[in-house]
């Protein structure tokens, strides 16, 4: 056996099953693409679910690829076995109902043994225990040593998730054992024990389960393998771990470098390690596929991981920021097969070092809460509410504080945590139903259950003649509707826009000889009619023609709109990077709104040069055009796509000229000199990782110009300026007032200092001690603080109580020099007897104390009390 690279491996699978007829496509993204059920690509077959299940017809019935793969159940596994990774890469060919068993097993056999000549005594097979025809076929179709293959039970050999296609499989093995392996019992305990690796698992999916547990054979059974890249190369390049592979090395090695410690030196700094090289690949791979940090599925994944690593970092001794010398070290070794990531690098680089730095921060005060929390435990089980807080407030993972909890044999209330999450949850869906835009309040449009189909007009035009078909109202179907009635029409064509894409439904009037009825809105029902929402203002309404007319200047101004989001988009991506993606968009008559991915709050000059950039569009007159064509066509003229929208087989293209084009069922102006004037209004986060945009376009933006010029205007007129001089009349204004403010601070000082005076001539001697009492007229708290400080400065030992009048309320202050103190007066207890007789309450310290009280009038008499109370105290 010849030592081969990680990359030579690699190729030499998809070469070898390209010469057995396989398209050879890219790697999928990680993120699953239409697929609702998974969170991440983990297996080879995953991304082609659509063409195993026949939704999709596939472009060739044999397949083979190279796949990035995540998988987070593997996470407790990674650094503690030699063989799992939570990011790795798994090479697989497919047979969407073409070959089977009898070709794949020789053709498995073939390569292993003869592409990368593996010691075929040290390869096992195993196979279903009910599965004859794969055991035969290994027996009779290789030369695998017969006493080398193992049935195994349905946990093992059996691939399935609850219904639909499935399949027994047969997986190979790899010995690095010694002792002779004779039973299965043997064989399980090898795997065990990490001598007996699994390399490839070929599936073969025969069955259909249904909801009764019955397995009916498929009449066109496929196989779906998977083989993994890195344990093949640990094999291959004879080391002992995952993690000692060439392209792994040196990621372990930069680790090393970084932390200072060197591998293999204690086993668990080595896990620590091993956690931080292989979950940088994933870190890495993932922001590469535009996954951001967040609290919350694929985002929450990702910042676990990299809040796991970063930890690692910690538990190593290493307390700085670090992760991007090791993303660093993945680039260099997998840039070469994947060079999209080098292209992104900049990109990933910042997310990592804003996502490390914000852990950072974090981990500081929630470790702090942490271990205050921790001396609050009492037994061995840490509360769920104080996890939930640490998770909520500090953004602390749940599995870290497990682990922290771990290492100091704490258990974590999880029931109580979870519970916190879900009344969170239930807080949020409560507060997204409030704020969400023409909530599904108006359940009438649905009333009319058959599917009527109407043509669409309004592209081109705003009236049309047009054959009302039906008319309801909130409970059923209507002959007629009248004068004064709300209801629903139903017609053969309309020019009437329904709100779908973002875009507001249209408004207007439908009329007749009889009739007049404006329209409300024009919406989509479920079943996908286009319902206009009247009411009547003139005569009856009733089945039959009809002029339909849209309310045009309203249509004009969501077009503008509509439009100008295709140039923010596209502006947005200019001016901030490619990971720009919409992530919504409302079109309205007079705003839009845009949704978008983006990791932090834009900067003024980065707003600025978006205003900028849509502007000079709009400015360029530029004609927007709207093409029909075949979706693949679109994609190949290089249209931005939208991944969760659903497109038929034709799709509209809409482009402004060079500048932006993009599939869009939406109305739009037919010039963008018609948009007129672009303003963004607000740009705020309103989700991780999701920032939003308002903007106005047209008459809106001239409002909102004419309105700022308006405040303008009447800034100038107060602080009588010209337009030319306004900005230095304004800081002149407020320079003047810092001045004015620094004299009154002088004056008010003076003014204490004569209090202090004042107060100190008034002293009186109580049973040998210094007593000052008295009123301070019109300062605020916080200086009656200040001025009793000062007298009882200058009595040195003595007591002071002052008070002060305010509308409505009065407050003291008690100051008592330590010397009393230590004979038994209290400030507190003192201030609290004065203050109940002014009507308030309050305490303090034993040297010093504030309180009010509600009757101002009872200031003098609060005073007069203090000596009886101070010899009452002594
Ligand atoms: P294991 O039991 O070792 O976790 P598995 O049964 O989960 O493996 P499969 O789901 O059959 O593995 O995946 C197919 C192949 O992908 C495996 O044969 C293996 O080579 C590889 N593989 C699976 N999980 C990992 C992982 N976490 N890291 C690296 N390679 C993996
Ligand atoms: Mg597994």
């Amino acid at each position: 056996m010849e030592k081969m690279t990680t990359n030579e491996i690699r190729k030499k699978y998809l070469t070898f099953f390209n010469e057995k007829a396989h398209l050879v496509m890219d790697s999928f993204p990680l993120v699953p693409k239409d697929d609702k059920s998974l969170l991440l690509i983990n297996a080879g077959m995953a991304p082609l679910k659509p063409y195993f299940t026949g939704v999709k017809v596939p472009p060739s019935k044999r397949v083979a690829t190279c796949q990035k793969c995540i998988r987070t159940g593997d996470i407790d596994n990674v650094g503690r076995t030699k063989r799992h990774a939570t990011f790795f890469e798994m090479l697989g060919n497919f047979s969407f109902g073409d070959y089977f068993k009898n070709e794949i097993i020789p053709w498995a056999w073939e390569f292993v043994t003869e592409e990368l000549k593996i010691d075929k005594s040290k390869l096992y097979a195993t196979v279903y225990l009910e599965d004859d025809e794969a055991f035969d076929l290994w027996k009779e179709k290789t030369d695998i040593d017969p006493t080398h293959i193992f049935r195994l039970g349905k946990e093992d050999n059996f691939w399935e998730i609850g219904v639909g296609p499935c399949g027994p499989c047969s997986e190979i093995h790899y010995y690095k054992g010694t002792d002779k392996i004779t039973t299965s019992e043997e064989f399980v305990a090898a795997s065990d024990r990490d001598e007996m690796t699994e390399f490839w698992n070929l599936v073969f999916t025969q069955f259909d389960k249904d909801e009764n547990g019955v397995y009916h054979p498929l009449a066109n059974p496929n196989i779906d393998t998977g083989m993994g890249l890195e344990r093949m190369a640990t094999i291959m390049q004879g080391v002992d771990s995952i993690f000692e592979i060439d392209i792994l090395k040196n990621i372990l090695g930069r680790v090393s470098e970084v932390t200072g410690r060197a591998y293999g030196e204690s086993k668990e700094a080595d896990v620590s390690m091993r956690i931080i090289a292989d979950h940088s690949k994933s870190i890495a791979f993932l922001i590469g596929d535009g996954v951001l940090p967040s609290n919350e599925g694929r985002g929450y994944v990702l910042r676990r991981l990299l809040r796991r690593a970063a930890r690692h970092g910690r538990v190593l001794g290493h307390e700085k920021q670090f992760l991007n010398r090791i993303v660093d070290a993945v680039m260099a070794s997998y840039g070469e097969a994947y060079p999209d990531l080098l292209e992104r690098r900049e990109y990933i680089e910042k997310i990592v070092d804003l996502e490390e730095k914000k852990f950072h921060e974090t981990l500081d005060a929630g470790m702090e809460l942490l271990i205050s929390f921790l001396n609050e435990t009492e037994g061995d089980v840490f509360s769920g509410e104080h996890a939930f807080k640490l998770y909520d407030t500090y953004g602390f993972p749940l599995e870290l504080t497990e682990e922290i909890l771990d290492e100091k044999g704490i258990k974590l209330d999880k029931e109580a945590f979870k519970k916190e999450m879900e009344s969170q949850r239930q807080r949020a869906r409560a507060a997204r139903g409030e704020s969400s835009y023409m909530g599904s309040e108006n359940t009438g449009v649905d009333v009319l259950q058959e599917e009527v189909v109407t043509a669409f007009t309004g592209y081109g035009s705003l009236t049309e003649e047009a054959e009302i078909l039906r008319v309801y109202d909130d409970e059923a179907l209507r002959e007629t509707l009248e004068e004064g009635q709300e209801g629903y029409v139903v017609s053969d064509r309309t020019p009437f826009y329904a709100e779908m894409g973002g875009q507001v439904g249209d408004v207007g009037v439908i009329s007749s000889d009889v009739f007049e009825a404006l329209v409300l809105d024009t919406r989509k029902s479920k079943n996908g009619n286009t319902v206009h929402k009247v009411v009547v203002k003139k005569g009856t309404l009733s089945p039959g023609a009809a002029l339909f007319t849209v309310e045009a200047n309203v249509r004009k101004s969501t077009e503008r709109n509509h439009t100008a989001t295709h140039l923010l988009h596209k502006a947005l991506k200019m001016v901030l990077g490619n990971h720009v993606n919409q992530a919504g968009s409302i079109v309205l008559p007079d705003k839009l709104r845009f949704d978008f991915n983006h990791f932090q709050p834009m900067t003024k000059d980065e707003l600025k040069k978006v205003e900028d950039i849509v502007n000079s569009e709009v400015l360029m007159a530029t004609p927007v055009i709207t093409e029909v064509m075949s979706m693949s066509e679109a994609k190949s003229s290089g249209a931005m796509a939208l991944f969760d929208e659903k497109y038929g087989e034709e799709v509209r293209v809409l482009s402004v000229g060079e500048f932006s084009k993009e599939l869009c069922g939406g109305t739009h102006v037919k010039n963008s000199g018609e948009i007129g004037l672009f303003r963004i209004t607000s740009e705020a986060g309103i989700a991780s990782g999701v920032r939003r945009i308002e903007a106005v376009t047209g008459f809106n933006a001239i409002r909102l110009m004419n309105e700022r010029e308006r405040m303008l205007d009447e800034v100038q007129e107060l602080v009588k300026a010209t337009k030319n001089d306004i900005v230095q009349k304004v800081a002149q204004h407020l320079q003047e007032e810092k001045t004015l403010q620094k004299e009154l601070d002088e004056i008010r000082k003076v003014q204490s200092l004569s209090f202090v005076d004042d107060l100190l001539a008034q002293k009186e001697v109580l049973e040998g001690m210094n007593l000052v009492r008295g009123e301070v007229f019109q300062v605020e708290a916080s200086e009656l603080r200040e001025i009793t400080e000062k007298v009882l400065d200058k009595l040195q030992s003595g007591v002071v109580v002052l008070g002060t009048k305010g509308e409505e309320k009065v407050s003291f202050s008690v100051m008592i020099s330590k010397d009393l103190v230590k004979k038994g007066l209290h400030a507190g207890k003192l201030i609290k007897d004065v203050a109940a007789i002014a009507g308030g309450g309050g305490g303090g310290r034993p040297d010093m104390a504030q309180a009010g009280g509600k009757n101002p009038e009872k200031l003098e008499e609060a005073l007069g009390k203090v000596s009886e109370l101070l010899q009452s105290m002594v």
